[in-house]
């Protein structure tokens, strides 16, 4: 049905900083794009750049009529951009593509045709190693995914990309999650529907720097866990239930103790570090507590996801 007319594909494409990449990307990408059958349109999002990827942009935007871009207000950081993406993108096609070409545009043919086959509403990338990638970096994104694996139920695949085409109806329901937190990842596997899994070799990035320091990084899965299970609140009252039956064996030992051997004054220093242990659990429970109403705080206020201050597409929304 969708032969008819040409389909469309809009590539989401979020760009921080990204000068140095950008006209790289759009080299090699539109040369791809030019031997796939279908219309197409790159929207480019400038999450806030400090450097010339604005104007980089304005100019590929005005020798080329299919190049759009939507420039947020300050930085809003990479999720942001997604969904500034998705609201604003018309394609029958949607993909989100990393600006510094670790996600090979050469792929895009065989995704179109996975999802024009009509099996599948989604295809999206794996790498199958993590090659170019400090060992702790690896090594904390592993027990990431296997943590957040059990405790949650967004499928998150250790090595998945956010590189992926989607169809208009999964691009809609994301549309439709428009809770402040955003966690794509987990988002993409929550909503469901049928998803192929193409894996590829990692690459790294052409040109400039990662965007991601370590402390980031684990902020945003910290964030991830929080956003998509409640284990950490259940882990926090089971922490009271055991401590308290401890606490009450206890007391029996020490009513017997007393009946029975009388009461000899002793255990200072057991008596300190139960309390201080007991202590450091409380406050434990609390910060896990804290940081789901922190989260219940940001969402409560209902906050704009990004600003825009420059585009050249019709009909956009300032805030959204
Ligand atoms: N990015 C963004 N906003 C940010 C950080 C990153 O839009 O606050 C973009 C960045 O320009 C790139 C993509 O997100 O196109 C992935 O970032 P990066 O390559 O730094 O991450 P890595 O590949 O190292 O995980
Ligand atoms: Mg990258």
């Amino acid at each position: 049905m969708e032969k008819q007319n040409k389909a469309k594909l809009s590539l989401v494409i979020p760009c921080f900083n990204e000068e140095q990449a950008v006209p790289i990307f759009y080299e090699e990408t539109t040369k791809v794009l030019a031997t796939m059958e279908c219309e197409y349109e790159l929207l480019f999002v400038d999450d806030g750049s400090k450097d010339g990827t604005l104007d980089i942009l304005t100019n590929l935007a005005s020798k080329d009529d299919k190049v759009y871009y939507l420039s947020f207000s300050r930085n809003f950081g990479k999720e942001s951009a997604i969904y500034a993406g998705f609201c604003n993108a018309d394609g029958d096609y949607v993909a989100v593509m990393d600006a510094d070409m670790q996600d090979p545009p050469a792929l895009l043919p065989e995704m179109l045709k996975i999802l024009q086959d009509g099996e599948y509403d989604s295809v999206a990338t794996r790498r199958m190693d993590r090659k170019g990638e400090p060992p702790i970096r690896s090594w904390f994104a592993r027990r990431f995914y296997q943590f957040i694996n059990k405790v949650s139920d967004a499928d998150v695949v250790d090595g998945a990309r956010d590189f992926r085409m989607m169809k208009r109806e999964m691009v809609d329901s994301i549309v439709g999650m428009d809770e402040y937190n955003r966690f794509s990842k987990g988002i993409f596997g929550w909503i469901g529907f049928r998803t192929y899994w193409l894996p590829y070799e990692n690459v790294e990035r052409v040109a400039g720097e990662t965007k991601w320091s370590f402390w980031k990084l684990f902020k945003y899965a910290v964030g991830g866990i929080i956003n998509f299970s409640e284990v950490p609140l259940n882990i926090a009252s089971w922490f009271g239930v055991v401590m308290t039956f401890l606490s009450f064996v206890f007391l029996l030992f020490v009513i017997f103790r007393r009946v029975c051997f009388g009461d000899p004054v002793a255990g200072w220093a057991s008596t300190i570090c139960v309390i201080v242990f007991i202590g450091g659990i409380q406050l434990f429970c609390m910060g896990i507590m804290g940081q789901y109403i922190a989260k219940t705080y940001t969402e409560s206020k209902h906050r704009p996801h990004y600003i825009i201050s420059r585009t050249n597409k019709d009909g956009v929304g300032i805030i959204g």
